[in-house]
């Protein structure tokens, strides 16, 4: 029997293709489409609209950046915000901090937890029963205009700016997420591939900088997402955070007490440096 193979649509003229040994769950909710692949090499793949989400073989890595990159560099996170994440991998990797106090995660599609609490179990890893945890179901986007809620730090972990995350993309959003920022507060985001989605991280570039004091990205390479590296996107209105040692990086770390697969702060530093394309790309950066 010839092997069954599904193909990615994120992109119009290329996509990877993942053989499929098994379909384990397929639906359609009032947002999305969802379904939970098998594929020999990643494991159980999470899709949402045809695009690859979520791994269980390399989701540390997404994971893992997405959180300590931020709590390491603000020093003193007490309260979160994280926008999506149904998935429930960057509330487990915010809950491994004793400092966090309180996390508020705020995912509009009940259908992605309920999904990757039975099928990607090791994701939240208990986490959506932390007591520390406080989830919503509602759009991100409107929760950010009316919320009176503030935060040390706000994650951004939506889908591509297609569907119901296109909102998570705009000035608005990120003027609302501004808001909801303490003083010194850190807002960062999942901004897609670089190589793949240049307009996408442009635009996110002109939009952060007309209203955060210092913007920038930072990176890491995310097997399948396909393209090069995923890039981070980083806004707070101190610059200084963003551009703190790997001494001080690492003090910090070693007094985390979190065991890690792939971030380092030798690689927290690192991954601020952005090749020549991206800088040349990103308006003001050239310089860098
Ligand atoms: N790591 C993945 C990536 O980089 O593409 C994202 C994973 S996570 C599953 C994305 C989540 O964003 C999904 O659970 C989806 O339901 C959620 N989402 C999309 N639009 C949203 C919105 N407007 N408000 C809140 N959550 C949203």
């Amino acid at each position: 029997m010839s092997q069954e193979f599904w193909t990615e649509t994120l992109y119009p003229d290329y996509g990877q293709s993942l053989a499929v040994d098994e379909v384990l769950f397929e639906t359609r909710s009032e947002h999305q489409h969802l379904s939970i692949i098998h594929n020999p090499r990643f494991g159980r793949v999470l899709t949402l609209d045809g695009v690859v989400q979520t791994t269980e073989r390399d989701e540390f890595i997404y994971h893992e950046m997405l959180t300590h990159v931020p709590i390491m560099a603000h020093g003193a996170v007490k309260r979160v915000l994280i926008i999506g994440g149904g998935d429930g991998g960057i509330l487990r990797e915010v809950c491994r901090h004793a400092g966090i106090e309180h996390v508020t995660q705020v995912e509009i599609d009940q259908a992605v937890i309920d999904l990757c609490r039975e099928y990607l179990p090791d994701h939240s890893a208990g986490a959506f029963d932390d007591p520390r945890a406080h989830i919503v179901i509602d759009d991100g986007f409107a929760f950010v205009q009316n919320c009176s809620e503030r935060f040390d730090l706000i994650i951004s972990d939506s889908t591509d700016p297609q569907g119901p995350g296109e909102v998570l993309f705009t000035s608005d959003f990120y003027a609302g997420c501004q808001r909801c920022l303490k003083p010194g507060g850190v807002l960062v985001t999942q901004n897609g591939v670089a190589f793949m989605q240049m307009d996408e991280v442009i635009n996110t570039a002109h939009r952060l900088g007309g209203l955060f004091t210092d913007w920038h990205f930072y990176g890491a390479a995310v097997p399948t997402y396909v393209g090069g590296i995923m890039t981070f996107a980083w806004a707070s209105d101190d610059p200084a955070l963003r551009q703190q040692d790997a001494d001080r990086i690492r003090q910090r770390w070693n007094g985390a007490g979190v065991e890690t697969r792939y971030y380092t702060p030798e690689l927290h530093v690192g991954a601020f440096a952005l090749p020549r394309y991206i800088l040349d790309a990103l308006p003001g950066k050239r310089q860098d």
